[in-house]
This record gives C-alpha cells, structure tokens and sequence, in this order.
C-alpha cells in the first residue's frame, strides 16, 4: 500500500478552537488547539512510520495541485475567495467552523495534489491502494462553498480524476459525518454512486444545506446514486459493518465501480469529541478488511482513500493503524486497542440498526430493482 505525504499539509494553522467551533474561549484556562490541527497530521504520520504496520507501507511524495485541477469540481470565482481569504496576515473564519491563515493555501494545493497524485498512481497502476495522509480534510467542502474544516473537496478531486479517465466511481465515506460536498458535486451523475454512513446530525448553518437523510438520492438522471446512512447515536462497530455489508456493498455490486474512492474519518471513534458513535480499532480494522475486498471483487483493487475527520488526536491514530491492518491484509492485530471498554450499542440493541438500515432501503425504493429495493 502507498501513502502519498506532502510537508506543506502542515503549513494551514487554524489556531484555537472549541471541539466544532474556532476561536479563544477566554473562561477555559488553557486554550484548546483547534481540533483539526497540524499535530494530528503528524500523529497520523509517526503510527504508521513506527508502528508494527510500518514494513506494510510504500511513502511517496505528494505535489501541489494547480488551479485548473482544482476547477475540475470547484468554481474560480470560490476558489479565489479562498485564495484572497488565505492571504493573511491574521487568520480569517471562511464560514462558522472553518478557519484560515497564511499557510493555509499552500496545505490546500498540497492535499488536493497529493490526493491527485494517489488517484494517477491508482490510474496509471504504479499503485492499488494509495492513502492520501492529507490536511485540510475535504469532503465537506462543496463546489462553491468551504464547510466543516474543509475547503476543496480532495475525494471528489480523485473521484473526477477517474471520472474523465472515463471510469465509474463508487465513493465510501465512513467520516462521522455527511459527506455532504462529494454528494454536492455528483448529485446529478448517473456513474458516480456515493455511500456515506455518518451519525444523524442535520445541517449546522446556512453552509450546509444538506441534512444526510436518506431521502436525498440525487437529481435528474443521478437519482438512487446518493446513498446516506444515517445511524443511530453511538452505533459501535457492528453497526457500521452492517451499513457495509447489508447496504453500500449489495449497492457496488449492482453499480459495479470501475474505481473506490474512500473518504476515511476517524471521528467515528470511541470518545472522539466531534463525533457520537463508538467505533473501535476491531472496527476499523474490519473496515480496511471490507473496502480492500470490495476493491479486488470489483475494481481490480483500484482504490484510494482520503484523510478526512478524526480529532482524539492518539486515538485517532491508533484506528488508522488499524484500519491500514485491515486494508494490507494482515491476519492478526497488530496492535492491542486501550479504549475499548464501553458496550456496543448495535450488538446490544440490533433492532436500532434494523430500523436504520431499513430506512435507507425503503428510501430507495424503485431505484434498484435488481437488490428487490
Ligand atoms: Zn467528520
């Protein structure tokens, strides 16, 4: 497996921050760091440069993206604002949750390169599974607008990559939440089927006009290929199994996808501050496992997954860890989980996924008459 890095993704500083929100908190003694930090990034690195996966791994350098490519999903007219926005030199909040600063374009062109650097080693089959280790996140930001943290939407970057390669794409987001941009962008297109399973959150201002229900399905000739999961308040691990297994991989093998773009948070996780749903290093681990095997069932392991969400920082990485063990295929942990002691809420309450799952479907109704949905 190659991970595509690029130092200048450590360059975007968004300062403090209060779990959703930016900004100084002057009662709290010790200001919080912003959640979507540069030190998470490195975190992200040094578990998987040290840890027992390690030997696993191919590094390969990112680049930065140049503007043409980023108009390959994103308007000029917003990309400019980002870019004057960026231009400090105090750092500016671009909408209620997402801040930037001096160093903030140049992170923005590396995550979208590296990310695009990872989808052309997929493409020109150099690589099969290319991780794109990359900050700001991008699967919130829309096509004219910056939402939750993010600014270009780097999956949707690598999906239209493939897309004009002339592929048909299936995107899984297992972000805590909506990936509400990469919808955005595909809403309407017939060949790109997306699957997000997030926690039922609804839209969090004028930003995000989106709610991640399962109702939305597309437009035009796009309708049935947006797919939300939404699950129940701290679904656990058998839950998100079962989003993947009951619904998003019945749903790729009726699309059959040329290529898998994942956009992989870490907010799921147990005790995550942005996120509610209690999944594991065991889940995670089986997450790998399940997106590695659909890529080899159905894209010729043609897959490439992006960093998005995940804010315990040690945590965080520690699932990430897991989650490459699962994605190279290894068959025993390698690494003990020292979080895992809450219950799994859809092991001890099943009906809850039921109901969950079955909304999802009952959403679908009519559109995929070869699943009986
Ligand atoms: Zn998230």
């Amino acid at each position: 497996m190659d991970v595509f890095w690029h130092d200048a993704c450590l360059a975007h500083d968004p300062g403090e921050g209060l779990w959703e929100l930016p900004g100084h908190w002057p009662w709290l003694d010790e200001p919080e760091p912003h959640p979507e930090s540069a030190a998470r990034l490195r975190t992200f690195r040094s578990v998987l440069r040290r840890g027992p996966v390690a030997p696993h791994l191919r590094w390969r350098e990112g680049r930065l993206a140049d503007l043409d490519e980023l108009a390959a999903v994103h308007d000029r007219d917003y990309l400019a604002h980002v870019r004057r926005a960026c231009g400090g030199p105090e750092r500016v909040a671009v909408d209620v949750n997402t801040v930037v600063g001096p160093g903030s374009w140049p992170a923005i062109l590396a995550a979208a390169g590296s990310t695009l650097a990872a989808a052309d080693a997929v493409l020109d089959g150099s690589a099969s599974i290319a991780y794109a280790l990359v900050r700001p996140p991008g699967h919130h930001a829309q096509p004219a607008t910056s939402d939750g943290y993010c600014l270009v939407n780097n999956p949707a970057l690598a999906v239209a990559r493939a897309r004009a390669a002339g592929l048909r794409v299936a995107v899984l987001d297992w972000d805590v939440h909506h990936g509400n941009g990469t919808q955005e962008a595909f809403y309407a297109d017939p060949d790109v089927l997306t699957v997000s399973i997030h926690m039922r959150h609804g839209s969090w201002g004028a930003n995000h006009p989106q709610t991640g229900a399962p109702d939305e399905l597309g437009v035009a000739e796009g309708v049935g290929r947006n797919v939300n999961v939404e699950l129940s308040l701290g679904a656990g691990d058998a839950a998100y199994l079962r989003a993947v297994d009951e619904v998003a991989a019945p749903l790729l093998r009726a699309f059959r996808p040329d290529f898998l773009v994942c956009a992989s948070g870490f907010d799921a996780s147990t005790f995550d501050p942005n996120g509610r749903h209690n999944v594991t290093m065991a889940g995670y681990r089986a997450l790998g496992g399940r997106a590695a095997a659909l890529a080899e069932e159905l894209t010729s392991g043609r897959l490439v997954l992006t960093q998005e969400g995940g804010y315990l920082r040690g945590y965080a990485a520690l699932c990430l860890h897991a989650l490459v063990e699962g994605l190279v295929g290894v068959s025993e942990p390698l690494m003990a989980d020292p979080l895992v002691y809450l219950p799994d809420e859809s092991a001890l309450c099943p009906e809850r996924t039921d109901a969950d799952l079955a909304a999802v479907r009952s959403a679908l109704a009519g559109h995929w008459p070869e699943l009986g949905w």
